[in-house]
Protein backbone atom coordinates (compact mmCIF):
# COMPACT_ATOMS: atom_id res chain seq x y z
CA UNK A 1 0.00 0.00 0.00
CA UNK A 2 1.41 3.42 -0.64
CA UNK A 3 -0.01 6.66 -0.26
CA UNK A 4 -0.87 7.23 -4.02
CA UNK A 5 -4.37 8.74 -2.37
CA UNK A 6 -3.03 11.26 -0.55
CA UNK A 7 -3.75 14.83 -1.82
CA UNK A 8 -1.67 17.06 -3.91
CA UNK A 9 -1.17 19.52 -0.98
CA UNK A 10 0.65 16.30 1.13
CA UNK A 11 4.09 16.59 1.85
CA UNK A 12 6.46 14.64 1.13
CA UNK A 13 7.90 11.89 4.33
CA UNK A 14 10.92 13.75 3.80
CA UNK A 15 9.17 16.93 4.36
CA UNK A 16 6.70 15.27 7.02
CA UNK A 17 9.81 14.11 9.27
CA UNK A 18 11.09 17.68 8.75
CA UNK A 19 7.86 19.59 9.60
CA UNK A 20 7.23 17.06 12.97
CA UNK A 21 11.24 18.66 13.81
CA UNK A 22 10.68 22.25 13.09
CA UNK A 23 7.30 21.91 14.79
CA UNK A 24 9.39 20.63 17.96
CA UNK A 25 12.62 22.76 17.29
CA UNK A 26 10.55 25.93 17.66
CA UNK A 27 9.54 25.65 20.97
CA UNK A 28 13.28 25.01 22.01
CA UNK A 29 16.22 27.51 22.66
CA UNK A 30 19.01 26.11 20.79
CA UNK A 31 22.49 27.81 19.92
CA UNK A 32 21.71 29.54 16.72
CA UNK A 33 22.66 27.35 13.87
CA UNK A 34 22.70 24.16 16.03
CA UNK A 35 19.20 23.33 14.95
CA UNK A 36 20.18 23.22 11.10
CA UNK A 37 23.04 20.93 11.59
CA UNK A 38 21.21 18.29 13.76
CA UNK A 39 18.17 18.27 10.77
CA UNK A 40 20.23 18.03 7.36
CA UNK A 41 21.52 15.10 6.63
CA UNK A 42 25.35 14.61 6.96
CA UNK A 43 26.22 12.68 3.60
CA UNK A 44 24.22 10.04 1.15
CA UNK A 45 25.87 7.61 -1.14
CA UNK A 46 24.36 6.35 -3.83
CA UNK A 47 25.90 3.23 -5.77
CA UNK A 48 25.11 1.73 -8.88
CA UNK A 49 26.54 -1.29 -9.63
CA UNK A 50 26.29 -4.64 -11.85
CA UNK A 51 25.72 -8.46 -11.43
CA UNK A 52 25.53 -10.73 -14.25
CA UNK A 53 22.25 -12.33 -13.79
CA UNK A 54 20.11 -14.80 -15.88
CA UNK A 55 22.34 -14.36 -19.03
CA UNK A 56 22.47 -10.35 -18.77
CA UNK A 57 24.18 -7.65 -16.80
CA UNK A 58 21.53 -5.98 -14.36
CA UNK A 59 22.33 -2.95 -12.64
CA UNK A 60 20.89 -2.12 -9.20
CA UNK A 61 20.80 1.32 -7.38
CA UNK A 62 21.68 1.42 -3.51
CA UNK A 63 21.80 3.81 -1.03
CA UNK A 64 23.34 4.42 2.60
CA UNK A 65 22.43 7.67 4.14
CA UNK A 66 24.29 8.99 7.55
CA UNK A 67 21.85 11.77 9.11
CA UNK A 68 24.16 12.34 12.05
CA UNK A 69 27.72 11.30 13.31
CA UNK A 70 27.16 12.76 16.87
CA UNK A 71 27.84 9.34 18.11
CA UNK A 72 29.45 6.46 16.34
CA UNK A 73 29.13 3.94 15.14
CA UNK A 74 25.68 5.37 13.09
CA UNK A 75 23.13 2.52 12.80
CA UNK A 76 20.31 1.57 10.77
CA UNK A 77 18.58 -0.67 9.06
CA UNK A 78 18.86 -1.55 4.91
CA UNK A 79 15.41 -1.93 2.97
CA UNK A 80 15.52 -3.94 -0.24
CA UNK A 81 12.12 -2.39 -2.10
CA UNK A 82 11.32 -1.24 -5.37
CA UNK A 83 9.99 2.03 -3.67
CA UNK A 84 13.46 3.10 -2.05
CA UNK A 85 14.94 6.72 -3.32
CA UNK A 86 17.32 9.03 -1.72
CA UNK A 87 14.67 11.07 0.42
CA UNK A 88 13.28 8.32 1.98
CA UNK A 89 16.33 6.74 2.68
CA UNK A 90 17.27 9.97 4.22
CA UNK A 91 14.20 10.37 5.93
CA UNK A 92 14.82 6.99 7.50
CA UNK A 93 17.81 8.08 8.49
CA UNK A 94 16.90 11.14 10.33
CA UNK A 95 14.47 9.10 12.24
CA UNK A 96 17.50 6.68 13.36
CA UNK A 97 19.25 9.67 14.87
CA UNK A 98 15.81 10.73 16.83
CA UNK A 99 15.18 7.04 17.62
CA UNK A 100 18.79 6.09 18.85
CA UNK A 101 18.76 9.05 21.59
CA UNK A 102 15.44 8.44 22.18
CA UNK A 103 16.06 4.84 23.89
CA UNK A 104 19.12 5.74 24.93
CA UNK A 105 21.18 3.21 22.34
CA UNK A 106 24.75 4.61 21.93
CA UNK A 107 24.63 5.30 18.04
CA UNK A 108 23.82 8.05 15.48
CA UNK A 109 22.02 7.90 12.52
CA UNK A 110 21.75 6.27 9.32
CA UNK A 111 19.72 3.67 6.77
CA UNK A 112 20.31 1.88 3.71
CA UNK A 113 18.35 0.95 0.62
CA UNK A 114 18.90 -1.19 -2.34
CA UNK A 115 16.22 -0.86 -5.31
CA UNK A 116 14.72 -4.15 -5.69
CA UNK A 117 11.98 -6.62 -5.76
CA UNK A 118 13.58 -9.49 -3.46
CA UNK A 119 10.31 -11.64 -4.71
CA UNK A 120 11.35 -11.22 -8.35
CA UNK A 121 14.91 -13.35 -7.65
CA UNK A 122 16.01 -16.67 -6.36
CA UNK A 123 17.89 -17.57 -3.26
CA UNK A 124 21.36 -17.46 -5.10
CA UNK A 125 20.48 -14.55 -7.00
CA UNK A 126 19.68 -12.69 -3.83
CA UNK A 127 22.86 -13.50 -2.46
CA UNK A 128 24.84 -12.59 -5.45
CA UNK A 129 23.14 -9.11 -5.11
CA UNK A 130 23.35 -8.68 -1.60
CA UNK A 131 26.84 -9.50 -0.96
CA UNK A 132 27.95 -7.09 -4.23
CA UNK A 133 26.15 -4.36 -2.63
CA UNK A 134 27.76 -5.15 0.76
CA UNK A 135 31.29 -4.70 -0.92
CA UNK A 136 30.21 -2.10 -2.33
CA UNK A 137 29.25 -0.39 1.43
CA UNK A 138 32.26 -2.26 3.09
CA UNK A 139 34.67 -0.28 0.70
CA UNK A 140 33.71 2.72 1.98
CA UNK A 141 33.23 2.37 6.11
CA UNK A 142 29.77 1.99 5.09
CA UNK A 143 29.56 -1.41 6.96
CA UNK A 144 32.08 -1.24 9.64
CA UNK A 145 31.34 -2.53 13.51
CA UNK A 146 32.83 1.02 14.88
CA UNK A 147 31.43 3.33 12.16
CA UNK A 148 27.99 2.21 10.40
CA UNK A 149 26.26 -0.97 11.53
CA UNK A 150 23.61 -1.47 9.39
CA UNK A 151 20.37 -4.21 10.10
CA UNK A 152 16.98 -5.57 8.60
CA UNK A 153 14.31 -3.81 7.44
CA UNK A 154 11.52 -3.99 5.09
CA UNK A 155 12.66 -6.81 2.67
CA UNK A 156 15.91 -8.05 4.68
CA UNK A 157 16.24 -10.32 7.78
CA UNK A 158 18.43 -12.65 9.12
CA UNK A 159 19.32 -14.25 6.07
CA UNK A 160 20.66 -10.90 4.32
CA UNK A 161 22.37 -10.13 7.60
CA UNK A 162 24.46 -13.24 7.44
CA UNK A 163 25.25 -12.56 3.84
CA UNK A 164 26.77 -9.30 4.68
CA UNK A 165 28.68 -10.25 7.97
CA UNK A 166 30.75 -13.23 5.77
CA UNK A 167 31.19 -10.49 2.88
CA UNK A 168 32.93 -8.21 5.64
CA UNK A 169 34.77 -10.87 7.09
CA UNK A 170 36.01 -12.22 4.21
CA UNK A 171 37.20 -8.23 3.40
CA UNK A 172 38.68 -7.73 6.93
CA UNK A 173 40.10 -10.74 8.13
CA UNK A 174 42.16 -9.91 10.79
CA UNK A 175 39.12 -8.22 12.59
CA UNK A 176 38.29 -9.69 15.52
CA UNK A 177 35.39 -7.34 16.13
CA UNK A 178 33.91 -8.15 12.77
CA UNK A 179 30.69 -9.65 13.94
CA UNK A 180 29.75 -6.77 14.78
CA UNK A 181 29.72 -4.95 11.52
CA UNK A 182 25.94 -5.77 10.83
CA UNK A 183 22.88 -7.06 13.34
CA UNK A 184 20.43 -9.19 12.90
CA UNK A 185 22.25 -11.90 12.37
CA UNK A 186 21.48 -15.43 12.46
CA UNK A 187 22.09 -16.67 15.97
CA UNK A 188 24.59 -19.13 14.95
CA UNK A 189 26.43 -16.58 12.92
CA UNK A 190 26.88 -13.90 16.06
CA UNK A 191 23.20 -13.13 16.44
CA UNK A 192 21.44 -12.50 19.79
CA UNK A 193 18.40 -14.35 21.15
CA UNK A 194 14.96 -12.63 20.85
CA UNK A 195 16.00 -9.93 17.76
CA UNK A 196 13.66 -11.26 15.57
CA UNK A 197 10.74 -10.61 17.48
CA UNK A 198 12.33 -7.40 19.04
CA UNK A 199 10.21 -4.70 17.13
CA UNK A 200 7.12 -6.26 17.48
CA UNK A 201 7.90 -6.74 21.42
CA UNK A 202 9.22 -3.13 21.86
CA UNK A 203 5.03 -2.11 20.41
CA UNK A 204 4.02 -4.56 23.08
CA UNK A 205 5.49 -3.11 25.92
CA UNK A 206 5.17 0.23 24.81
CA UNK A 207 1.38 -0.49 24.64
CA UNK A 208 1.81 -2.10 28.58
CA UNK A 209 3.10 1.09 29.53
CA UNK A 210 1.17 3.29 27.94
CA UNK A 211 -1.34 1.14 29.99
CA UNK A 212 -0.14 1.68 33.25
CA UNK A 213 -0.67 5.48 33.39
CA UNK A 214 -5.00 6.59 33.90
CA UNK A 215 -4.11 10.03 32.42
CA UNK A 216 -2.12 8.84 29.49
CA UNK A 217 -5.09 6.44 28.82
CA UNK A 218 -7.95 8.63 29.74
CA UNK A 219 -6.42 10.96 27.21
CA UNK A 220 -7.72 8.42 24.62
CA UNK A 221 -10.39 7.79 26.52
CA UNK A 222 -9.67 4.47 27.08
CA UNK A 223 -10.22 2.47 30.48
CA UNK A 224 -9.35 -1.35 31.86
CA UNK A 225 -6.42 -2.84 30.35
CA UNK A 226 -5.41 -4.81 26.78
CA UNK A 227 -7.45 -7.37 27.41
CA UNK A 228 -10.71 -7.22 25.32
CA UNK A 229 -9.03 -4.22 23.41
CA UNK A 230 -10.12 -4.17 19.68
CA UNK A 231 -6.77 -3.84 17.37
CA UNK A 232 -6.40 -3.34 13.70
CA UNK A 233 -3.18 -4.34 12.27
CA UNK A 234 -1.61 -2.64 8.68
CA UNK A 235 1.04 -4.98 7.54
CA UNK A 236 1.33 -8.64 8.38
CA UNK A 237 4.99 -8.28 7.91
CA UNK A 238 7.86 -9.48 10.73
CA UNK A 239 6.84 -5.87 13.25
CA UNK A 240 3.04 -6.47 12.82
CA UNK A 241 3.03 -10.00 13.36
CA UNK A 242 4.89 -10.10 15.88
CA UNK A 243 3.09 -7.11 18.10
CA UNK A 244 -0.13 -9.24 16.77
CA UNK A 245 0.35 -12.29 18.13
CA UNK A 246 1.51 -11.15 21.28
CA UNK A 247 -0.88 -8.79 22.04
CA UNK A 248 -3.71 -11.51 20.99
CA UNK A 249 -1.89 -14.31 23.26
CA UNK A 250 -0.24 -13.06 25.98
CA UNK A 251 -2.29 -9.52 26.84
CA UNK A 252 -5.79 -11.07 25.41
CA UNK A 253 -6.44 -8.12 22.82
CA UNK A 254 -8.84 -8.90 20.01
CA UNK A 255 -7.10 -8.95 16.50
CA UNK A 256 -10.79 -7.69 14.91
CA UNK A 257 -8.59 -6.70 11.46
CA UNK A 258 -5.46 -7.58 9.35
CA UNK A 259 -4.80 -5.51 6.49
CA UNK A 260 -2.03 -6.78 3.87
CA UNK A 261 -1.20 -5.88 0.14
CA UNK A 262 -4.40 -7.53 -1.20
CA UNK A 263 -7.18 -7.03 1.31
CA UNK A 264 -7.79 -6.91 4.84
CA UNK A 265 -9.47 -9.45 6.67
CA UNK A 266 -11.78 -8.44 9.52
CA UNK A 267 -13.58 -10.19 12.34
CA UNK A 268 -15.24 -8.90 15.30
CA UNK A 269 -14.56 -12.27 17.64
CA UNK A 270 -10.69 -11.39 16.55
CA UNK A 271 -8.53 -13.17 13.56
CA UNK A 272 -6.21 -16.18 14.42
CA UNK A 273 -3.20 -14.19 13.97
CA UNK A 274 -1.09 -17.57 13.44
CA UNK A 275 -3.42 -19.02 11.28
CA UNK A 276 -3.33 -15.92 8.89
CA UNK A 277 0.41 -15.80 9.17
CA UNK A 278 0.90 -19.38 7.70
CA UNK A 279 -1.96 -18.57 5.24
CA UNK A 280 0.21 -15.32 3.81
CA UNK A 281 3.35 -17.55 3.69
CA UNK A 282 1.59 -20.42 1.87
CA UNK A 283 -0.86 -18.07 -0.49
CA UNK A 284 1.19 -15.02 -0.98
CA UNK A 285 -1.99 -12.60 0.50
CA UNK A 286 -4.83 -13.53 2.65
CA UNK A 287 -7.61 -13.71 -0.15
CA UNK A 288 -9.48 -16.75 0.45
CA UNK A 289 -8.51 -17.29 4.17
CA UNK A 290 -11.42 -19.48 5.76
CA UNK A 291 -11.68 -17.79 9.31
CA UNK A 292 -12.50 -14.39 9.02
CA UNK A 293 -14.54 -11.91 6.37
CA UNK A 294 -12.36 -10.75 3.11
CA UNK A 295 -12.84 -7.46 2.31
CA UNK A 296 -11.19 -6.66 -0.98
CA UNK A 297 -9.77 -2.25 -0.50
CA UNK A 298 -7.38 -3.25 2.62
CA UNK A 299 -7.39 0.79 3.08
CA UNK A 300 -11.00 1.30 3.81
CA UNK A 301 -10.37 -1.07 7.77
CA UNK A 302 -8.19 1.83 8.55
CA UNK A 303 -11.08 3.69 9.11
CA UNK A 304 -13.04 0.99 10.80
CA UNK A 305 -13.91 1.08 14.60
CA UNK A 306 -11.27 -0.38 16.69
CA UNK A 307 -9.56 0.70 20.14
CA UNK A 308 -6.02 0.57 18.93
CA UNK A 309 -4.72 1.03 15.50
CA UNK A 310 -1.63 -0.15 14.56
CA UNK A 311 0.05 0.47 11.40
CA UNK A 312 3.10 -1.81 10.40
CA UNK A 313 4.35 -1.34 7.10
CA UNK A 314 4.82 1.75 4.88
CA UNK A 315 4.98 5.60 5.23
CA UNK A 316 2.27 7.30 4.67
CA UNK A 317 -0.62 5.04 4.63
CA UNK A 318 -2.55 7.66 7.48
CA UNK A 319 -2.41 10.55 5.28
CA UNK A 320 -4.69 13.67 4.13
CA UNK A 321 -7.01 11.39 1.99
CA UNK A 322 -8.44 9.58 5.55
CA UNK A 323 -7.15 10.64 8.34
CA UNK A 324 -10.28 12.61 9.23
CA UNK A 325 -12.25 8.98 8.87
CA UNK A 326 -9.95 7.01 11.08
CA UNK A 327 -12.00 5.92 14.33
CA UNK A 328 -9.02 4.72 16.13
CA UNK A 329 -8.50 7.21 19.52
CA UNK A 330 -5.11 5.25 19.99
CA UNK A 331 -2.12 4.66 16.96
CA UNK A 332 0.71 3.03 17.53
CA UNK A 333 3.12 3.70 14.56
CA UNK A 334 4.99 0.37 14.68
CA UNK A 335 6.29 1.67 10.44
CA UNK A 336 8.17 4.32 10.31
CA UNK A 337 6.34 7.45 9.38
CA UNK A 338 2.92 6.12 8.65
CA UNK A 339 1.17 8.93 9.45
CA UNK A 340 1.89 12.53 7.34
CA UNK A 341 2.37 15.36 8.80
CA UNK A 342 -1.17 16.75 7.43
CA UNK A 343 -2.36 13.80 8.80
CA UNK A 344 -1.01 13.95 12.49
CA UNK A 345 -2.72 17.57 12.87
CA UNK A 346 -5.76 16.33 12.12
CA UNK A 347 -5.67 13.47 14.16
CA UNK A 348 -4.61 15.39 16.96
CA UNK A 349 -7.34 18.17 16.51
CA UNK A 350 -9.99 14.66 16.46
CA UNK A 351 -7.86 14.20 19.96
CA UNK A 352 -6.80 11.05 18.97
CA UNK A 353 -3.40 10.07 20.99
CA UNK A 354 -0.51 8.62 18.54
CA UNK A 355 2.36 6.96 19.95
CA UNK A 356 5.32 8.07 17.86
CA UNK A 357 7.36 5.73 15.70
CA UNK A 358 10.64 7.29 16.73
CA UNK A 359 9.92 5.77 20.44
CA UNK A 360 7.27 2.74 19.35
CA UNK A 361 9.38 0.92 16.79
CA UNK A 362 12.61 1.67 18.70
CA UNK A 363 12.54 -2.19 20.03
CA UNK A 364 14.81 -3.49 17.05
CA UNK A 365 17.74 -1.30 17.24
CA UNK A 366 17.20 -1.61 21.31
CA UNK A 367 17.82 -5.53 20.50
CA UNK A 368 20.62 -4.43 17.68
CA UNK A 369 22.48 -2.59 20.29
CA UNK A 370 22.40 -5.75 22.64
CA UNK A 371 23.61 -7.51 19.83
CA UNK A 372 26.34 -5.35 18.89
CA UNK A 373 27.57 -5.04 22.65
CA UNK A 374 27.57 -9.15 22.48
CA UNK A 375 29.58 -9.35 19.02
CA UNK A 376 32.16 -6.84 21.17
CA UNK A 377 32.22 -9.02 24.43
CA UNK A 378 32.36 -12.18 22.16
CA UNK A 379 30.31 -13.68 25.41
CA UNK A 380 26.76 -14.50 25.61
CA UNK A 381 25.20 -12.68 27.68
CA UNK A 382 24.21 -14.49 31.12
CA UNK A 383 26.58 -17.42 30.24
CA UNK A 384 28.94 -16.14 33.36
CA UNK A 385 26.63 -15.78 36.15
CA UNK A 386 23.47 -18.21 35.38
CA UNK A 387 24.19 -21.11 37.18
CA UNK A 388 26.08 -19.05 40.26
CA UNK A 389 22.47 -16.80 40.50
CA UNK A 390 20.58 -20.35 40.04
CA UNK A 391 23.00 -21.88 42.88
CA UNK A 392 22.26 -18.55 45.45
CA UNK A 393 18.47 -19.40 44.40
CA UNK A 394 19.09 -23.15 45.56
CA UNK A 395 20.10 -21.76 48.85
CA UNK A 396 17.16 -19.71 49.50
CA UNK A 397 14.52 -22.11 48.36
CA UNK A 398 16.33 -24.90 50.64
CA UNK A 399 16.17 -22.42 53.47
CA UNK A 400 12.49 -21.60 52.52
CA UNK A 401 11.48 -25.29 52.55
CA UNK A 402 13.21 -25.97 55.57
CA UNK A 403 10.93 -23.35 57.41
CA UNK A 404 8.00 -24.35 55.82
CA UNK A 405 7.95 -27.83 56.83
CA UNK A 406 8.63 -26.64 60.16
CA UNK A 407 5.87 -24.04 60.47
CA UNK A 408 3.08 -27.18 58.57
CA UNK A 409 1.46 -27.36 55.61
CA UNK A 410 -0.11 -23.54 55.45
CA UNK A 411 3.02 -21.61 55.35
CA UNK A 412 4.35 -24.19 52.37
CA UNK A 413 5.65 -22.27 48.98
CA UNK A 414 2.99 -21.70 45.86
CA UNK A 415 3.27 -24.61 43.48
CA UNK A 416 5.49 -23.39 40.45
CA UNK A 417 7.30 -20.84 42.99
CA UNK A 418 10.18 -23.24 43.45
CA UNK A 419 10.50 -23.92 39.56
CA UNK A 420 10.07 -20.25 38.33
CA UNK A 421 12.46 -18.96 40.80
CA UNK A 422 15.37 -21.66 40.69
CA UNK A 423 15.43 -21.12 36.86
CA UNK A 424 18.93 -17.99 35.97
CA UNK A 425 17.92 -15.99 33.45
CA UNK A 426 19.21 -16.70 30.21
CA UNK A 427 20.67 -14.79 26.92
CA UNK A 428 16.08 -14.17 25.53
CA UNK A 429 15.36 -12.96 29.26
CA UNK A 430 18.22 -10.75 29.74
CA UNK A 431 17.14 -9.11 26.22
CA UNK A 432 13.44 -9.40 27.03
CA UNK A 433 14.13 -7.41 30.34
CA UNK A 434 16.86 -5.33 29.12
CA UNK A 435 14.34 -4.23 26.01
CA UNK A 436 11.13 -3.59 28.67
CA UNK A 437 13.26 -1.82 30.54
CA UNK A 438 14.08 0.43 28.00
CA UNK A 439 10.65 1.31 26.46
CA UNK A 440 9.15 1.85 29.96
CA UNK A 441 12.22 4.41 30.77
CA UNK A 442 11.73 6.28 27.13
CA UNK A 443 8.35 6.08 27.27
CA UNK A 444 8.26 8.36 30.91
CA UNK A 445 11.22 10.41 29.66
CA UNK A 446 8.56 11.62 27.12
CA UNK A 447 5.18 11.63 29.05
CA UNK A 448 7.31 13.87 31.36
CA UNK A 449 7.96 16.48 28.83
CA UNK A 450 4.15 15.99 27.63
CA UNK A 451 2.46 16.52 30.83
CA UNK A 452 4.62 19.16 32.40
CA UNK A 453 5.07 21.71 29.41
CA UNK A 454 2.00 23.42 28.48
CA UNK A 455 2.92 24.37 24.86
CA UNK A 456 3.38 20.29 24.10
CA UNK A 457 0.35 18.66 23.22
CA UNK A 458 0.47 15.22 22.28
CA UNK A 459 3.38 12.42 22.30
CA UNK A 460 5.21 13.11 19.18
CA UNK A 461 6.64 16.74 20.14
CA UNK A 462 7.39 15.48 23.05
CA UNK A 463 9.89 12.44 21.49
CA UNK A 464 11.32 15.07 19.21
CA UNK A 465 12.48 17.91 22.38
CA UNK A 466 13.73 14.76 24.13
CA UNK A 467 15.67 13.42 21.30
CA UNK A 468 17.07 16.44 19.83
CA UNK A 469 17.90 17.85 23.51
CA UNK A 470 19.56 15.11 23.84
CA UNK A 471 21.63 15.10 20.34
CA UNK A 472 22.36 18.70 20.84
CA UNK A 473 23.86 18.08 24.08
CA UNK A 474 25.88 15.75 22.73
CA UNK A 475 27.30 18.21 19.71
CA UNK A 476 27.83 20.86 22.85
CA UNK A 477 29.94 18.74 24.62
CA UNK A 478 31.90 18.31 21.49
CA UNK A 479 32.75 21.47 21.56
CA UNK A 480 30.66 22.16 17.79
N1 LIG B 1 15.42 -1.17 10.72
C1 LIG B 1 15.09 -1.05 12.10
C2 LIG B 1 14.60 0.34 12.42
O1 LIG B 1 14.09 1.04 11.59
C3 LIG B 1 16.22 -1.54 12.98
C4 LIG B 1 17.47 -0.75 12.92
C5 LIG B 1 18.63 -1.37 13.69
O2 LIG B 1 18.43 -2.36 14.38
O3 LIG B 1 19.73 -0.84 13.57
O4 LIG B 1 14.64 0.78 13.53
Amino acid sequence: MSNSNATASEPSFRESVDIMFNRAVALMDLPPGLEEKIRVCNATYTVRFGVRLRGKIETFTGYRSVHSEHMEPVKGGIRFSLGVNQNEVEALAALMSYKCALVETPFGGSKGGLCIDPREWDEDEMERITRRFAYELIKRDLINPSQNVPAPDMGTGEREMAWMADQYKRMNTTDINGAACVTGKPINAGGIQGRVEATGRGVQYALHEFFRHPEDMKAAGLKGTLDGKRVIVQGLGNVGYHAAKFLSEEDGSLITGIIERDGALVDDGGVDVEAVHKWISKHGGVKGFPGATYVENGAEILEKDCDILIPAALEGVINMSNAANVKAPLIIEAANGPVTAGADEVLREKGCVIIPDMYANAGGVTVSYFEWVKNLSHIRFGRMQRRQEEARHELIVGELQRLSEHLGDQWSMTPNFKQKYLRGAGELELVRSGLDDTMRTAYQAMREVWHSRDDVHDLRTAAYLVSIGRVASSYKAKGL
